[in-house]
């Protein structure tokens, strides 16, 4: 029997489970918008060892694939074919450039979901890198792709729990802080894993994009029940903000109404800035379904 947590508003942590759920998704997986902070969730969600053992990406992906060639197969033809043009060029250009542009020093460069590792590859050399993949299958081609890497699995705030505080120049979250039950917990364990000055490079699907109210439903950025955090470019900044960081890099063409995706550099503050929202869990065990 699969478990499966509730989740109470995972920036302001308001209980929103009398509130109407919006119709964008399965009735299985609630999706609402807080009515305290205006942050959109799904209120429901699986635990980590489900997303390893039932939901994980190279699983669900594949699914999701087949399912979207199935339901619009010429919508889903030209976009595979923008999405293959743009992974193997746009999108690794960004992240190598703000890497490039912001990443400084001899501190280690962390990628949380770094699948095969194949991202951390591209930086051989240039820092020390480490990976944390909750994947085992993965996990285990990232630690053969990257040796002298350090790859732990785990879920990602145990996983960076596991690094000395104040060490990281760089953790990369590219496609990943929509899918953490818990974003509050990692960015605080993000926080401490950083030396003064580190960055944190973040890609997230943008729920405010003009794509997004176009397609409604169809909306690529809607993966149930792996998404969990939907961010738009104020929530984003609001909860990196009220977590402690500066704002290092935000600019229009950083998340443009056009893009599905919007991209953000937090840094670590030289001098601590006040923790506006205490980081503390937003999920609890459900019972399971009779
Ligand atoms: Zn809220």
């Amino acid at each position: 029997m699969p478990r499966i947590v509730l989740r109470h508003c995972p920036a302001c942590y308001t209980d929103n489970t009398a509130a109407k759920r919006l119709p964008l998704g399965p009735k299985k997986w609630p999706l609402k918008t807080c009515g305290a902070c205006g942050f959109t969730y799904l209120e429901r969600a699986a635990p980590y060892v489900e997303m390893e053992e039932t939901f994980a990406w190279e699983k669900t992906s594949q699914q999701e694939t087949a399912r979207r060639v199935a339901a619009e197969p010429t919508v889903s033809r030209v976009s595979d074919a923008l999405k293959t043009f743009r992974a193997r060029t746009l999108r690794r250009d960004k992240l190598t450039e703000l890497t490039n542009r912001h990443v400084r020093g001899d501190g280690t460069v962390v990628d949380i979901g770094c699948a095969h590792g194949r991202f951390l590859k591209t930086l051989a050399g240039r820092f020390p890198l480490a990976g944390v993949e909750i994947s085992r299958a993965l996990a285990a081609k990232a630690a053969k792709n990257l040796p002298g890497a350090t790859i732990i699995q785990a879920d990602a705030v145990s996983g960076l729990g596991q690094l000395p505080p104040d060490s990281a120049a760089a953790v990369i979250m590219s496609a990943f802080l929509e899918h953490e039950i818990e974003p509050r917990l990692l960015l605080a364990a993000t926080l401490r894993a950083l030396r003064p000055g580190g960055v944190a490079i973040v890609k997230v699907p943008n729920f405010g994009s003009l794509n997004r109210r176009f397609r409604k439903k169809k909306w690529c950025g809607f993966r149930f029940p792996d998404h969990v955090n939907y961010f738009t470019p104020r929530t984003i900044v609001a909860m990196a903000r009220t977590s402690g960081f500066e704002i290092r890099e935000f600019r229009l063409r950083d998340h443009p109404p056009i893009s599905d995706n919007l991209w953000i550099v937090l840094a670590k503050p030289t001098h601590p800035l006040p923790v506006t929202t205490t980081p503390q869990p937003c999920s609890q065990d459900l019972p399971p379904d009779p």
